[in-house]
Order: structure tokens, then sequence, then C-alpha cells
């Protein structure tokens, strides 16, 4: 297959930096649009990926799921895209397409295996998939997404991960009016998760152990903000919450959060810790609850999250760095030290 080399940022191993590279990209199949991207988001996954702590990682790795940016270049077939149009790839780019999941929608489950952005098997190249951190992209343009025209770039794209991992629990969970919901660690996705559940009408209660944190909640727009690491100020919410999204990404006590269910309520995990989660019997026997996931959203999923988000003007607050100053970045999110995305401006690979 014809490829073209493109500049990148990657690692080929657990604890080396990342630094530049040179990457290969195919060139168009029929279906394919190829955008350059202007922004990439940096989420917590890709932090977990370089360093392996799920196993199995493929390295190189070029990281990068929240990508912006605009078309340059359309294949004959294409039709929802022309040059110069604003573009977004978020964590799937290809499955089947014919399974029962694929054909709900639901490509994040497909059965044939879906490839995600980075770090997946490439079907075309070999190897796995590069990420964002590079200077252009190319897909089948059904994963190819729109972004409505009145959100600020930069800031739009860590809806592409964050954005959509939260939205579709809340939808399918009913996040709504009437509706006490909880989200539970306020990092990309917590912060997002609160302009959502708010837009979509939900009492919103935030659950954070950063003091900091409890006050810029209601800046967000969280009714409720609590200290999860005092344990009366928690005990006030006891059986009192619908549902609760929990975004953190590492070992925690969910627990404690079941207890705060009303009766068949969920804690609805999204984040990722690497470690096994411990779940007490009493915690789900009582009240019919349940611990349950999500995983990110399918392609049709993530175009009415990013229309949403557009109608709503909701975007992610974020520091916007070069990609220069990557490996910094990835060493203050592990501390929990940024408000509340990192976003690469890629220009900065052409330096
Ligand atoms: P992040 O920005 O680092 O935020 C994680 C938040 O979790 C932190 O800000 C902190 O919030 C809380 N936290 C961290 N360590 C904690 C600990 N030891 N105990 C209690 N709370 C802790 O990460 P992110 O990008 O939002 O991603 C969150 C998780 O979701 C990651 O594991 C990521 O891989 C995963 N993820 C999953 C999907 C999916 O589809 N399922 C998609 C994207 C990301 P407070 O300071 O408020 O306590
Ligand atoms: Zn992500």
């Amino acid at each position: 297959m014809e490829t073209k080399i493109v500049k990148a940022f990657g690692t080929e191993a657990v604890n080396v930096p990342l630094h530049s590279m040179k990457i290969k990209r195919r060139e168009l199949l029929p279906h394919d649009a190829e955008m350059e991207i202007l922004y990439c988001g940096i989420c917590h996954s890709d932090l977990h990926q370089i360093r392996n702590e799920f196993g199995g990682a493929t390295f190189p790795i070029v990281p990068g799921h929240e990508i912006v940016g605009k078309v340059t270049k359309v294949s004959e077939h294409v039709k929802k895209f022309k040059v110069g149009d604003l573009a977004a790839i978020g964590c799937i780019i290809d499955s089947c397409g014919k399974c029962e999941n694929c054909k709900d929608d639901l490509e994040q489950f497909c059965d044939e295996g879906v490839t995600f952005s980075f770090n997946s098997p490439d079907k075309y190249l070999g190897g796995a998939t590069y990420g964002g951190f590079s200077e252009t992209y190319i897909a089948d343009e059904k994963y190819v997404l729109h972004v409505p025209e009145t959100l600020d770039l930069a800031s739009a794209a860590p809806l592409l991960c964050a954005g959509i991992t939260v939205y579709s629990p809340l939808k399918h969970w009913q996040a709504s009016p009437g509706k006490m919901v909880g989200i539970l660690g306020i990092g990309g996705l917590g912060h997002v998760a609160i302009k959502i559940a708010k837009a979509m009408g939900a009492h919103v209660v935030v659950f954070t152990t950063s003091p900091s944190k409890v006050e810029d909640a209601k800046r967000l727009g969280a009714d409720e903000a609590v200290l999860s690491t005092d344990a009366e100020q928690l005990k006030k919410y006891t059986r009192k919450m619908h549902f609760i999204v929990d975004t953190v990404s590492a070992k925690h006590d969910v627990n404690t959060y079941l207890n705060l269910l009303r009766h068949d309520g969920s804690v609805v995990l999204v984040g990722l810790p690497p470690e096994p989660l411990e779940v007490r019997a009493f915690s789900v026997v009582t009240g019919r609850r349940s611990f349950s996931g999500s995983n990110i959203g399918g392609i049709a999923e993530t175009q009415e999250m990013l229309d949403f988000c557009g109608e709503h003007h909701i975007t992610a607050d974020v520091e916007v760095i070069p990609i220069q100053q990557v490996n910094e970045a990835f060493k203050r999110l592990l501390k929990g030290d940024v408000r509340y995305r990192f976003v690469i401006a890629m220009a900065s690979l052409k330096i």
C-alpha cells in the first residue's frame, strides 16, 4: 500500500520520554478523508498507555485521540466533507459495520474488534495505529466527525473523548430534571461531565478529593460539591443519588459511593483504574443497586454529543501547550495538576 511519511511525537518504550519521530500514514482509500491536525487533547488514557498500565501496549506509541483540525484532501467517494471543513476524530477509526453492536451504532463494542485511533492493530499498515500527536490523520469519512462552528476549536478537542465518555452514560442513565446525578472525580472527564449533566437539567453533585476543586466545581456549574475525604459531608448524601458517574483513574473504594445511591441506582464506572476494584455484597443487594460501566460512545452518538455541546456552548477548560512540553504535561497530569485538560497546539510540531 502507498504511504506517506509525516511528523509525530511518540515513544518506543515505557519511561522513554516522548520525542519527535517520523511515522507512515496510508495514501487515501476511496472513502478516506485526510485532515491536518490543529489541536489534540491529552487524556489520562494516553498516560495509562504510554506507561503500559493495562499491559499489551504496542510500541512505538504515538498517543492522542482527541483530534480536531481541517480537511486537506478527500477521496472520490467522500460525501460528508470538502477540503477546508472543520473535522474531528475521536477514539474510533474503524469497525466491522456488520455485527449487532455496529448495527446498533455501538461500534465501540464491535464483535470483530473496533480499531481505536491509537495503539490498536492497523488493518492496512500492520503494527499499531498512530494517534493525534502528529501532523495528519487519515480515516474513512464514516469515522470523521463535524465540529460545530460555534465552538472554540482548541477547547472542543477534549469533547472527542472526555465529552463522549460522559455524555453516553449521562444519556443512558437519563440525567434530567428531578434527578440527583453524582460526578466522582473532577479531571478532564469529570469537569466536562458537570457541564453536560447540568445542560441535561440534572441536579449535579460533585465528589472530589481536592479541596481546591470544591469551589471551582460550582463555577463549572455543579449544584453541590462535596469533599469526599470528609465522611461527615458524604453521609448527607446516603440514599439520595439516582446515579453516579465515576471518572476516577486510580484505585478507590466504590462501596462508599454505592452507599449513596437510592434504590435501583447505579455507580457507572468510566475511569480505568488498572487494579481490580472490590464490591461488597451489601453495597449492591441493599436497594437493588448496581455497579456498571460505560466505554466512550459510538460514532452517531459522538456526533450527537458534539451537536449538543455546540447548542449549549459546552467546551473543556483547557491549558494549551506546544508539543515540546508534552512530557512535562504528562507528569503534571499524573499529579492532578491541570485545570482541566491539556491540549496540544499541533502547529508546534512544525518548529
Ligand atoms: P484526570 O484528568 O487525571 O482525572 C482523574 C480524576 O480522578 C482526578 O482529577 C481526581 O479528581 C480523581 N483521582 C485521581 N486519583 C485518585 C485517587 N487515587 N483517589 C480518588 N480520586 C482520584 O483523568 P481523565 O482524563 O479525566 O480520565 C479519567 C479516567 O477515565 C482515566 O482512568 C481514563 O483512562 C479513563 N477514561 C475512560 C474512558 C472510557 O471510555 N471508559 C474514556 C476516557 C478516559 P479529584 O481531584 O476531583 O478527586
Ligand atoms: Zn481518552
